[in-house]
């Protein structure tokens, strides 16, 4: 291994982007990637510290010092396999997971420069094994168990991957025509390109996972027969019901939730506009209301498809602005306007019902709430209208009650989650195990995959005992 450089004497690689102006006119990828060269540099500047910080910041308890040692080696492959010990989709989790909140907020030389790169080198990683490499083929005997995972999202994945490698027949049913869930019908094309998912669906249908897709449990199947023909079930259905604002005016046309409007890009194909023409309506003026990664990707999505204005109206500012900082500086940079400390009060349409503004209150901050964010408050007589020809709403979501509503062994939370062990998965039903944001509620990619680990552990661990 060669010697690794002292602290602070190689500075952070910067991965190169594509430049604002480019990018705004189309959907490819924002970052290009590190050449060999800048992977080899950056992975230098982990000191392999014997108490592994940037470990405990990680969910899914990556061996990142192992792995960057590995790239230091110039052993890219095999840093990709360490990666895979405990994170079924590095070129993913590189490319959308929160790492500055994360593993890089711990990384010990993050505190006096700027942390390892540890995401970046993990997408390079998983970038260089997709293209260099074959995916080997998996020898296992089959235990003759059947599983039925619902939901072919981050969690369903992350637990039909496991549990194929143990022998199980797993079958994965999908409500959609499309598998991989949000990094397939939420995160747009600039931010993880649709192939890598559609690389690793591939990988796990060689490896014998099968799917079913446009088959909704409890409506096309009923689960209680499901529960029936299968040794166990994995319920990753996600959280994909969203919340919406009450105010007057939500009826109109050219509202959408940010799901709605991001789902109908992303499966209708216009994410490859403008060198494929789209039915999804290109709107002018475009006002995203919330602030987290959903409202960045809907109003980054909404300048790629042509708006000539698009405004984030948030509540509170900057500095309370839950998204990622990157996606909020490439937002700013590719021209999207913030409104800070304004609330949504009305949606305001014209007599054809086509909504014309969104009409809202000036706030200013006043003392912390619970959480410790300092809590927004109406300037009393200071309405301002913003006018837009769409509004889209991205202030959350919860997950959707269609099975849980059926199946009253099935316990559920007050915030409409699946109430579950923590070290199986189970649920309060006989075999049922669940995970991912139908558990958590709306959360992240790394999570979902821990989840559906688990739950992989949780069922063998109960059909081993049987
Ligand atoms: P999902 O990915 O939601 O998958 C659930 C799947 O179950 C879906 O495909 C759904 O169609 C299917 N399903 C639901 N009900 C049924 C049924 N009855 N029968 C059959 N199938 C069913 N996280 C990050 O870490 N970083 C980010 O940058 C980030 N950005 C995001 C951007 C957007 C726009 C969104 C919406 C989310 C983002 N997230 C991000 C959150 C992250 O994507 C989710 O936490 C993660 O996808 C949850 O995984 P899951 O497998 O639990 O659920
Ligand atoms: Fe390397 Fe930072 Fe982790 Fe230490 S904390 S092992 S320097 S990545």
């Amino acid at each position: 291994m060669p010697p690794r450089s002292k602290l602070g004497e190689i500075p952070r690689q910067d991965m190169p982007t594509r430049s604002a102006e480019e990018r705004r006119m189309d959907f490819k990828e924002v970052p290009l990637g590190y050449t060999e060269e800048q992977a080899l540099k950056e992975a230098l500047r982990c000191l392999d510290c014997k108490v592994p910080h940037c470990m405990e910041g990680c969910p899914a308890k990556v061996k990142i010092p192992e792995f960057i040692g590995l790239v230091a080696d110039g052993k890219f492959l095999e840093a990709a396999k360490k990666i895979k010990e405990t994170n079924a989709l590095p070129a993913a989790c590189g490319r959308v997971c929160p790492q500055e909140t994360q593993c890089e907020e711990r990384c010990v030389v993050g505190k006096k420069f700027e942390p390892v790169a540890i995401g970046k080198l993990e997408m390079f990683v998983a970038d260089y094994e997709r293209k260099n490499s074959e995916h080997e083929d998996l020898k296992v005997e089959q235990n003759g168990k059947k599983v039925c995972v619902i939901g072919a999202g981050p969690a369903g994945l992350a637990c039909a991957g496991d549990l194929i490698k143990l022998g199980y027949d797993v079958i994965v049913l999908e409500a959609l025509h499309t598998i991989g869930g949000v990094l397939m019908y939420g995160i747009p094309e600039f931010r993880l390109p649709k192939e890598l998912v559609a690389h690793e669906v591939e990988n796990l249908k060689r490896d014998g996972v099968k799917f079913k897709i446009n088959e909704v449990a409890g409506i096309s199947i009923d689960f209680g027969e499901l529960r029936k023909e299968y040794d166990a079930v994995f319920l990753g259905t996600g959280a994909g019901l969203p919340l919406f604002l009450n105010v007057p005016g939500e009826h109109l046309c050219g509202v959408y939730s940010a799901n709605e409007y991001l789902t109908r890009v992303n499966l209708m194909g216009a994410y490859k506009f403008p060198e494929v023409d789209t039915p999804v309506i290109r709107h002018k003026k475009v006002a995203v209301l919330g602030g987290g990664n959903v409202a960045m990707d809907a109003c980054r999505t909404a300048v790629r498809l042509g708006a000539e204005k698009v405004y984030i109206v948030y509540r509170r500012t900057e500095k309370e602005l839950p998204a990622r900082l990157e996606e909020i500086h490439h937002a700013m940079e590719e021209g999207v306007e913030f409104r800070f400390l304004r609330a949504p009060l009305e949606v305001v349409g014209d007599e054809n019902d086509n909504v014309v503004a969104i009409r809202t209150q000036v706030m200013e901050l006043g003392e912390p709430d619970e959480d410790g964010r300092r809590k927004p408050i109406a300037v009393e007589g200071k309405i301002e209208d913003i006018e837009v020809d769409a509004v889209i709403i991205a202030i959350g979501t919860t997950p959707n009650p269609l099975i849980a509503r059926k199946v009253p062994e099935l316990k559920i939370s007050k915030k409409g989650t699946y109430v579950i062990d923590e070290e199986t998965g189970e649920t309060s039903m006989d075999g049922v195990f669940a995970g991912g944001d139908a558990a958590r509620g709306a959360a992240t990619v790394i999570l979902a995959i821990g989840d559906g680990k688990r739950a992989a552990y949780g069922i063998d661990k109960y059909l081993s005992a049987k």
